[in-house]
């Protein structure tokens, strides 16, 4: 299935909250949630009963829009989850976490995960001192975000940068050093170091059927 190029705007509004795809403009009384809470569509503002498998579906496309991640995507990351040791639920939120376009936004060098995708897309990044361009890399403990030398000199990266430098919340599972524009991957985020509601458990008896 191809990629969701459409307003960012209606999927919140689909979802009935706030997904963050917009950096700023999300915390501004311009949001469309905030102005618009209903659906979009002809029938969206009808008020709508959901039975098990509507809040199941809707679990799943929450945490697959909040990240930016395709349907067989999404799919292999629950996969690879439901075979590791532990919780599903939460070990399919820390592999969605870990990816590099996250990683650049929890940094703080982008204003959205949409963004992130592009900068990393346009290799802006290298990871373990190799250039990388797939956003989707899952990192781990030890692996190291640096910005490349060439790139540091353009106008989008220097502001960027003064956007990263003027952080201060950064992730603790997530090393920052803002004067080398680097971030170090210390520890596996568990769901408490996620700032966002997830139903996981939803998700997990979505793809248990
Ligand atoms: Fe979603 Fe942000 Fe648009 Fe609000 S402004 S609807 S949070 S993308």
């Amino acid at each position: 299935m191809a990629r969701y190029t459409g307003p960012a705007c209606r999927l919140c509004r689909r979802e009935g909250r706030k997904l963050y795809l917009k950096g700023e403009r999300c915390l501004s009384g311009k949001c469309a949630v905030e102005r618009r809470a209903s659906a979009p569509g002809q029938h969206g503002a009808q008020s709508k009963k959901m039975k098990e498998y509507g809040l199941q579906l809707r679990a799943k496309q929450t945490a697959k829009r909040y990240y930016g991640v395709q349907e067989g995507q999404f799919a292999k990351y629950y996969e690879k989850a439901s075979k590791k040791s532990g919780v599903t639920g939460e070990n399919l939120l820390s592999l969605l976490e870990r990816r590099l376009d996250n990683v650049v936004y929890r940094m703080g060098m982008a204003e959205s995960r949409r963004d992130a995708r592009q900068l990393v897309l346009h290799g802006h990044f290298r990871l373990n001192g190799k250039k990388v361009t797939i956003p989707s890399i899952s990192l781990k403990v030890g692996d190291v975000i640096t910005v490349r030398e060439e790139s540091k000199s353009s106008a989008k990266i220097k502001e960027l940068i003064e956007k990263m430098q003027a952080t201060k919340n950064f992730p603790k599972w997530l090393e920052c050093d803002s004067a080398n524009l680097s971030a170090k991957v210390v520890a596996i985020p568990e769901k408490s170091d996620i700032d966002f509601e997830f139903q996981e458990q939803l998700i997990v008896e979505l793809y248990s059927k």
